[in-house]
C-alpha cells in the first residue's frame, strides 16, 4: 500500500453524523480525546446556528472524552463563537492535512495519539492529518441543517472517488 493510500483510509466510517458517535463507541476503540473537525462536521458551512442535537450530543460526550475544535476556517469570530457556545477549547486556521494544530491540541490534552480520534467530514484534510500523526481516525456524513436546500458536498465526494479509485477507501 502506498503512503497516500494509508493515509487517506479512516479508521472508521460512520454512516451517520456525528451524532452517531457514541460513548460506547469511543469505549470501544479506547479514545480518551477527541478533536472536531467544525464545518459541516457540527454544523453546516452556510450556518452559524448549532442544533439542539449537537448541544446534546457534546454534553453525552463531556464525562468520557476531552475535545478540542480544530477548524480549518480562518474566520476567528465563527469558530470563536462555536467554540464558546459549546464551552469548548477551539483553534482556527488550522490547514489540515497540516499537523501543526492537531499537535497543539493533543499536547493540551496530554493524551497518546492512539487514545485520540480526529472526527471530520473531510478526507484530504481531517483523515490524512489524523493519520499523519497515527490518530484514530473517523470519517462522519455532512451536517446539513434542516432549513437548508440539500447540497452536494461535490468536493467530500470527489475525494472519496479518488480514494476509492486508489484503492484505499473502501467502506
Ligand atoms: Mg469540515
Amino acid at each position: 500500500m502506498t503512503q497516500l493510500n494509508r493515509l487517506l483510509r479512516p479508521s472508521l466510517v460512520l454512516q451517520g453524523t456525528v451524532l452517531d458517535l457514541t460513548p460506547e463507541l469511543l469505549n470501544h476503540h479506547g479514545l480518551r480525546g477527541l478533536i472536531l473537525d467544525v464545518d459541516d462536521t457540527l454544523l453546516s458551512t452556510y450556518s452559524g446556528n448549532l442544533s439542539a442535537e449537537v448541544h446534546q450530543w457534546i454534553d453525552s460526550l463531556r464525562p468520557h472524552t476531552q475535545i478540542w475544535l480544530v477548524s480549518n476556517n480562518i474566520n476567528r469570530p465563527r469558530i470563536a463563537k462555536i467554540g464558546r457556545a459549546l464551552d469548548l477549547p477551539y483553534l482556527w486556521g488550522a490547514g489540515k492535512p497540516s499537523r501543526r494544530k492537531l499537535r497543539q491540541a493533543a499536547e493540551e490534552m496530554a493524551l497518546p495519539s492512539a487514545q485520540l480520534g480526529m472526527v471530520g467530514d473531510r478526507l484530504f484534510t481531517d483523515v490524512i492529518a489524523g493519520n499523519r500523526l497515527g490518530m484514530f481516525t473517523v470519517l462522519v456524513e455532512p451536517m446539513v441543517n434542516p432549513q437548508e436546500r440539500p447540497r452536494k458536498h461535490r468536493l467530500r465526494s470527489f475525494e472519496i472517488w479518488l480514494s476509492r479509485l486508489m484503492g484505499a477507501f473502501r467502506p
